[in-house]
């Protein structure tokens, strides 16, 4: 078994969905599970439309229109046969979240926050799958929701490996391609739940672990794994091979390539991960596996709109495992994520994400104990394989408020000077 998945960007319109088939008529394989997100940005709007639905902002109908018209011009243009069955079933999908935004919500807004994001995938499945088979691609569409099974922790489900490892056995053997839907999961009491944003890539590693499949390929639209993001760098570089080890770093770090979820599954089965383009399906792209490497090239990582505490005790204590127990308690329950951390005898320094809401609420929560230093408009850099000349390059005119360094990483908040 092969396990492909495409993402957002992939079918984000109708050449792009035929230039799926023909990375699949290049890598023609009886064995494959195909797995396929929503079609671009539908997973942002359909979130627009549960927030709007849930606190009755009174604009769901014209969010859901603008939905079903992207969806119908891509059907429009790949189907030119109008009697084709499949304007009927995208259809009915769209009556049925149709009726998901009617009456008043009586489940938590995370609930239905996945019963109504999960269409997005829905729809984009049966319309990748259908072209398929109109142009002699013979498939099969499955709900993915009947295989992976969570328990309802609503949009962050937690995956039931055992139960999905063994209904997963019936996908084997098939000797046809299966079309199935990322992202998303089914409950024992069959209501769907969401793997978090981005979370395709990680169904494809469920699904590769639980079918103890030979691979899996990643198509993107950027040739493979870089050692950082065109965005912000002009001369990036492709990296052939990384280990699993550096993977989960970049990704746990913020590299944006590969959602974090995905390695670890696929590293316990010794299970290899291909990113490749499919903009140009015959270039390599990059194999992460378990390959020890000798020579790794430096990494970065950048990311905006961070925020420096620095937490110091009111009382001219110093920072004590008490202290700091308190500290990570309130970060916990407050739902910020610490990307990097210092501690020195009498202050804490934390750097998180700009979250204005969550940020300002752990804020006054810790002053009721702390003096808090708040510093933000900064920039988080990490390097990974660092040396003094990385370093140099990207703080050049900055101005190095924390720098945290382990043996291969080092992790710099910046601001410009
Ligand atoms: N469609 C989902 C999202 O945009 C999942 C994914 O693309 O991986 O978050
Ligand atoms: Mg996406």
């Amino acid at each position: 078994m092969k396990i492909f998945k495409f993402g957002g960007a992939s079918v984000k319109d109708a050449d792009s969905v035929k230039n799926l088939a023909q990375v699949l008529k290049l890598f023609p394989a009886d064995e494959l599970i195909v797995v396929v997100s929503a079609m671009g940005k539908t997973t942002n709007a359909l979130e627009k439309l549960a927030e709007d639905y849930y606190y009755t902002k009174g604009n769901s109908r014209q969010i859901l229109s603008e939905v079903k018209k992207y969806h119908f011009d891509i059907v429009e243009q790949i189907f030119t046969d109008k009697t084709h069955a499949i304007y009927n079933e995208i259809n009915n999908s769209f009556v049925e979240l149709d009726w998901l935004i009617e009456g008043v919500p009586s489940q938590t807004f995370d609930h239905v926050y996945d019963q109504i994001v999960c269409m997005g995938e829905i729809i984009s499945t049966k319309i990748v799958s259908a072209y398929l088979n109109t142009i002699g691609i013979t498939n099969k569409w499955e709900d993915v929701r009947d295989y992976i099974k969570t328990d309802d922790t609503f949009r962050e489900g937690v995956v039931n490996w055992e139960l999905t490892e063994s209904l997963s056995r019936s996908l084997l053997k098939r000797k046809q391609i299966i079309v199935t839907q990322g992202f998303i999961g089914g409950t024992s009491e069959n209501y769907t739940t969401t793997l978090g944003r981005e979370g395709s890539d990680y169904t494809a590693a469920i699904l590769a672990y639980c079918t103890n499949a030979e691979s899996v390929t990643i198509w993107k639209d950027v040739p493979g794994v870089l050692n950082a993001d065109p965005k912000w760098f002009d001369d990036t570089q492709l990296i052939e091979q990384l280990s699993y080890l550096d993977a989960i770093e970049l990704a746990y770090y913020g590299a944006t390539v590969i959602h974090p979820k995905t390695i670890k599954p696929l590293q316990n089965k010794n299970i290899p991960l291909y990113v490749r383009s499919f903009i140009n399906p015959e270039a390599k792209g990059t194999v992460i596996s378990d390959a020890q490497l000798t020579l790794p090239v430096p990494c970065f990582i950048f990311k905006v709109n961070q925020v420096l505490l620095s937490i110091s005790p009111k009382d001219f204590s110093f920072i004590v495992e008490q202290n700091l127990s308190d500290i990570f308690k309130l970060f916990a329950d407050n739902g910020v994520k610490i990307n990097t951390m210092q501690s020195t005898a009498i202050s804490f320094s934390v750097c998180v994400n700009i979250h204005e809401h969550k940020t300002s609420q752990l804020v006054k929560k810790l002053q009721e104990n702390y003096r808090v230093l708040y510093n933000d408009g900064l920039e988080l850099i990490t390097i990974r394989y660092y040396n003094q000349a990385t370093i140099d390059r990207v703080t050049a005119g900055k101005k190095i408020l924390l720098e945290v360094k382990s043996r291969y990483t080092v992790q710099l908040v910046v601001k410009n000077a």
